[in-house]
C-alpha cells in the first residue's frame, strides 16, 4: 500500500475530477490519503469523503493558520470547542502551526501563537499526533515546542523544506519530516542534503495536493519507473501521483530502491498515525 502522507482532497479544485483521480492513483498503487485539516466546514467534507472512499481517507482535524489568520479570536475559540469534541474521530490533530508570511499573517501573529498552543494542549489531552504547518516561523515554532514540550504522540512537520540545521531541531524533538515535491526543484540542494542526512525512520512522503506541484514540465532524470506519469499528470493542480516521483528522487539520493522508500514511508506512517488499515 502506497500512502500520500498529506493532501487536501476536499479542496474545491478537486470536486468533479476526484473520481478519476482516485481511480488513476489506485492504478499506480496509491491507496491511502492522509488529509490536512483546515476548518470545521472542511472537517465535514473530510467525513463525507471518508464515507465515499472507505478505508482510503485519513481524517485529520485542526485549525489551519490560514483560518486563524482570517477569523476573530471568538470564532477561533468556538472552532476549538468543536475540535475538542470531534478530535477523537480523527487520526491526528492538524494542520496546526504558524504562518508568518506577511500576506498571510497581517495582524494575526499573537492569535496564531495562542491558537497553536491551545491545539498543542488539545493534542496532548486527546492523545493524538500532530500535523504541523510551519512557514517562516522557525524560531517561534521552536519556542512554543520548548515551552510545551514535544507532543507526547509526536507529529510530522508537513512539507519540510528547510536546512539540515533546522531539520535537526525538529528531529531532536522526536518529530517526523514530511518531504514533498520541493525535492524535485533543481535548485533545492538544501533539501537534498536533509534527505541524505536524516534518519530514514523519520521520513514521510507527501504531495500537499492540489498545492505544491512539481516544477512545470518536470521529467524524472535517468531511468525511471514512473516516466509514464509525465503524459497523464494534470497541469492545473498537483496530483497525489507525483508522490512517486518524490519517492524515486529520495531513492536516488539514499541509493536504495524506490520500493524500499515506499515501504519505509508506509511503515513510518503506520507507526506515527496508527491507521486502522
Ligand atoms: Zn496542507
Amino acid at each position: 500500500m502506497i500512502i500520500d502522507g498529506h493532501c487536501h482532497l476536499t479542496d474545491l479544485r478537486w470536486q468533479s475530477h476526484l473520481p478519476s483521480e482516485m481511480a488513476e492513483s489506485r492504478r499506480w498503487g496509491l491507496e491511502f490519503f492522509m488529509q490536512g485539516g483546515v476548518d470545521p466546514a472542511e472537517w465535514e467534507r473530510q467525513e463525507s469523503l471518508a464515507a465515499e472512499y472507505p478505508g482510503q481517507i485519513g481524517l485529520c482535524f485542526g485549525l489551519h493558520p490560514y483560518f486563524v489568520a482570517e477569523n476573530s479570536m471568538a470564532d477561533c475559540q468556538r472552532a476549538l470547542d468543536l475540535l475538542a469534541k470531534k478530535i477523537h474521530g480523527a487520526l491526528a490533530l492538524g494542520e496546526l502551526g504558524l504562518d508568518f508570511r506577511p500576506h498571510i499573517m497581517k495582524e494575526s501573529k499573537e492569535r496564531q501563537i495562542d491558537i497553536f498552543e491551545e491545539q498543542l494542549e488539545l493534542a496532548r489531552v486527546a492523545g493524538k499526533p500532530c500535523v504541523f504547518h510551519f512557514v517562516q516561523c522557525f524560531s517561534e515554532a521552536i519556542l512554543c515546542l520548548n515551552e510545551f514540550g514535544s507532543p507526547p504522540r509526536s507529529g510530522m512537520v508537513h512539507s519540510f523544506t528547510g536546512s539540515w540545521d533546522k531539520a535537526q531541531k525538529f528531529l531532536e524533538r522526536g518529530l517526523f519530516l514530511s518531504i514533498g515535491a520541493g525535492l524535485l526543484h533543481p535548485k533545492n540542494r538544501r533539501l537534498e542534503i536533509v534527505v541524505k542526512e536524516m534518519p530514514l525512520e523519520k521520513l514521510l512522503l507527501e504531495t500537499d495536493s492540489p498545492d505544491q506541484p512539481p516544477p512545470l514540465g518536470y521529467r524524472p532524470s535517468g531511468p525511471s519507473q514512473f516516466g509514464g506519469l509525465v503524459e497523464e499528470m494534470p497541469v492545473d493542480r498537483n496530483s497525489p501521483r507525483s508522490l512517486l516521483w518524490v519517492a524515486e528522487r529520495v531513492a536516488q539520493l539514499r541509493k536504495v530502491s524506490v520500493q524500499e522508500v515506499l515501504a519505509l514511508n508506509t511503515a513510518n506512517f503506520q507507526r506515527l498515525f496508527k491507521p486502522d488499515v
